[in-house]
């Protein structure tokens, strides 16, 4: 398997719109594999395609703390969205920085798994987070995009001198 190199903010392939999967093949098989081992290895919970600069529908999670549960969506779509939850968010491509969120508490999900199976489930807690920022990862959007514009600024000056620090309760997606 092969670690994948990830994009950083403010990079604007970031900004890319992902188009959805047409073939579930073994060639994916091994992008999703590499997305798996880049993820795990950078201590993330979740991975879009978009920040391994692949720009098709697809992401990993595990938010299990054994990393033993892999999620694998391919062409995911929320097609029911209940409650709201503020969370502390971190990135993968906004290394160092943490801030709140609010998002859906449950989210219904719709999505191809690995084999190329449709399936549809419902999630909550972090997983369902998680979801949410993968997905707006694949619509070329960040967690900072929620931010103020001043803020979103101080990031963008900041992001290596690691000003925040991540909590025990904070996700890094
Ligand atoms: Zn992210």
């Amino acid at each position: 398997m092969t670690i994948l190199r990830i994009l950083e903010f403010p990079d604007p392939k970031l900004r890319i719109k992902a188009v959805p999967i047409e073939t579930v093949d073994d060639s994916l098989r091994v992008i999703i594999d590499n997305m798996f081992e880049t993820m795990y290895e950078a201590l993330g919970i979740g991975l879009a395609a978009t920040q391994v600069d692949f720009h098709k529908r697809l992401l990993v999670a595990d938010v299990s703390s054994e990393k033993d549960d892999p999620y694998v969506l391919i062409n995911p779509r929320i097609i029911e969205k209940d409650g709201s939850k503020v969370s502390e968010e971190g990135c993968l491509s906004v290394p160092g920085y943490f801030d709140s969120v609010k998002r859906a508490e449950t989210v219904r999900v719709s999505f191809l798994d690995r084999g190329g199976n449709q399936q549809e489930e419902e999630m909550t807690g972090m997983l369902a987070v998680c979801v949410q920022h993968e997905i707006d990862h694949l619509d070329g959007k960040l967690f900072v995009d929620y931010l103020s514009e001043t803020k979103r600024q101080k990031v963008r000056k900041k992001l290596h001198k690691q000003k925040r620090v991540q909590s025990d309760s904070s996700m890094v997606l």
